[in-house]
């Protein structure tokens, strides 16, 4: 491709909009135009970088024995009111009206239209296993649109579903997706982890995430350090996303401690476990603070060791609420009468729960249930009783590795891909059976895994750049060289930059070939700042002494090489990358 003929508006400055770097980088260097919020059109550098990743994709899934639909966007309300999800997804879900008074919603995601699709057209065993996937825009009405292509409202996905006879065959399935999205996302090039994740209420199944690591990741990632290096011997490979990471289940002391009277002690003014901890002379492990959250807006009092932190997502799934927020100050004194900072689990009458840690400890500090007072020497059961006790806690660095007791780290990543078991959910709410071998009707035990296709774009992007712009990884750049000419008017240099071109493009290597008339220093800016992996400079040198330069864009790296000893190193890079 020509860049004098291209839609390719990169700017100088930085667009006050873009908060993260891909968002900055994606509209500098001309990859992408916003039309409105969370909503972009893709020029052609960001089309040809998505183009990159669904062949990948694409490649992996058929190579995985899945076959590609298309299914429609639009998508009617009736299968959504059968799956029970017209109400719960919602206002993610946009819907509307169309003229004949029929409801319908923009897909976001596609477990209703396919089960709806298999239960019509698949009825025998004999049909099974099958796996369909598709390559398609998603829309979701999310409540904060932002960071470009990270959290669109209309973005590209890949979700692909798998229907299976019995349990072994869905984890067979499930085991060939997460070996293929681990060979996709290697092959992309890029620094990932899968991860545990959470499984939310559908419960009892299991699922990952395939987490970009990246220090501008909006997910935390748990992970035993005893698997870093699996050339030491040690195979531990814990890792888990926050929602879902959690320690080694606390011990109880063999020899419990004797359980001292409750005592109820003056704490004027100390409200926060730090001032309290230290007016009475203990650690924040000795206390259990009491904090009340609402749970799809019902008060609920949960109890956790001082120094720990409630994790949302575990909490909600210990409650089975859909949203669960922390009460402001008011709404604690109308639970429970009390003002926030003394609050105690004695005597309340409102729902309590209680994370795990508690259960093995004696003696601790509780609010007092009143103004400027603590107690101390709360125990549970003795002096009060809690609804449900479970893992409810972030996990922290004192922490240990759950399945070899490893020490844990903490890093930051961005979730590319999502693998689910959703075993008969779905096949049981839409009445999607089969008939199995002795002719018995069974539901379809299902799978359902999906792609950010368009965010593992900007995903590339936050995790390979650099002060001057993108570094794409060879597979996913747009272009793997572009040549710059940096005298259109000199004919040598000219005729030696168009040999190039059209050598390189023969054989089949992606090429831009800069013939702007504009300054050296434009050219050299733009090539860095739209990520292509090698830059060839035909100047000054082709007259001087018939080379040209090459430089790597990840490493900086220049070489001075004869022509077609640069088209020899060119078409080698790019062939290692074609065969990876
Ligand atoms: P998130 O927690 O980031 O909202 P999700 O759990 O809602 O993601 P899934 O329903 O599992 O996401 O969708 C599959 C994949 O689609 C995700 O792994 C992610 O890569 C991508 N994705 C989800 N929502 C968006 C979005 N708003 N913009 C871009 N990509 C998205
Ligand atoms: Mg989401």
């Amino acid at each position: 491709m020509r860049y004098s003929q291209m839609l390719l508006p990169t700017l100088k400055e930085n667009p006050s909009e873009a908060e993260v770097v891909s968002h900055r980088l994606l509209l500098r260097a001309g990859y992408i135009r916003k039309l409105t919020s969370g909503v972009y059109s893709y020029l052609p550098l960001g089309l040809a970088t998505l183009r990159r990743v669904e062949r990948i994709v694409r490649e992996e899934m058929n190579r995985a024995g899945a076959q590609e639909v298309l299914l429609p966007v639009v998508q009617p309300a009736d299968l959504w009111i059968e799956s029970g999800r017209w109400v719960k997804y919602g206002p993610e879900l946009l819907r509307f009206t169309d003229r004949h008074n029929r409801e319908s919603c923009l897909g976001p995601t596609h477990e209703e239209v396919i089960t709806d699709l298999v239960r019509m057209n698949v009825h025998s065993y004999r049909d099974l296993p099958l796996n369909l996937y598709q390559i398609q825009t998603k829309f979701r009405d999310e409540i904060r649109p932002r960071f470009g292509l990270m959290r669109g409202r209309e973005f590209i996905m890949k979700d692909g579903y798998s229907f299976d006879e019995q349990e072994e065959g869905a984890n067979l399935t499930y085991q060939k997706m997460y070996d293929a999205y681990h060979r996709i996302f290697s092959r992309c090039g890029l620094a990932f982890r899968a991860v545990e994740a959470d499984t939310g209420t559908i419960g009892g199944s299991f699922s990952h995430e395939f987490m970009v690591l990246a220090d501008t990741g909006e997910d935390t990632l748990a992970i035993c350090r005893s698997g870093q290096a699996p050339t030491d011997g040690q195979t531990c490979g814990y890792a888990a996303n926050m929602e879902k990471a959690a320690g080694r289940p606390p011990q109880m002391l063999a020899s419990r401690p004797e359980l001292l009277p409750l005592t109820k002690v003056e704490t004027p003014g100390k409200r926060k476990v730090a001032a309290v901890t230290e007016f009475l002379g203990i650690s924040a492990q000795e206390l259990v603070k009491t904090m009340i959250f609402l749970a799809d807006g019902k008060p609920v009092a949960v109890l956790l060791r001082g120094d720990h932190e409630a994790q949302d997502v575990k909490l909600k799934n210990l409650l089975g609420a859909v949203d669960v927020v922390l009460a402001d100050d008011q709404q604690i004194f109308d639970a429970t009468g009390v003002p926030s900072g003394y609050l105690g689990p004695v005597g309340l009458k409102i729902p309590v729960v209680a994370d795990r840690e508690i259960e093995v400890m004696t003696n601790f500090v509780i609010g007092g249930g009143e103004k400027n007072y603590h107690c101390r020497n709360a125990n549970l059961e003795r002096d009060f009783s809690v609804g449900k006790i479970g893992d409810i806690r972030q996990v922290t660095a004192e922490d240990h590795c759950p399945s070899c007791g490893g020490e844990l780290e903490f890093t930051k990543g961005i979730e590319v891909g999502h693998i689910f078991k959703l075993g008969t959910s779905y096949s049981e709410a839409l009445k999607a059976t089969y008939l199995d071998s002795s002719g018995k009707e069974q539901f379809f035990v299902m799978g359902c895994y999906g792609i950010g296709v368009s965010r593992v774009v900007a995903a590339a992007i936050e995790q390979n750049h650099d002060q001057d712009g993108i570094i794409f990884p060879l597979p996913l750049a747009p272009f793997q060289v572009v040549i710059l000419n940096l005298s259109p008017d000199d004919q040598g240099i000219t005729g030696a930059a168009e040999e190039l071109y059209s050598t390189l493009k023969n054989r089949g290597v992606d090429v831009l070939l800069d013939d702007r008339d504009e300054r050296p220093g434009v050219k050299f800016k733009d090539a860095d700042l739209i990520g292509i992996p090698f830059r060839v400079t035909v100047g000054k040198g082709f007259l001087r002494d018939a080379t040209v330069e090459i430089r790597e864009r990840r490493s900086g790296v220049v070489q001075t090489l004869h022509p077609e000893e640069a088209l020899s190193w060119l078409l080698a890079q790019c062939e290692m990358m074609s065969v990876s």
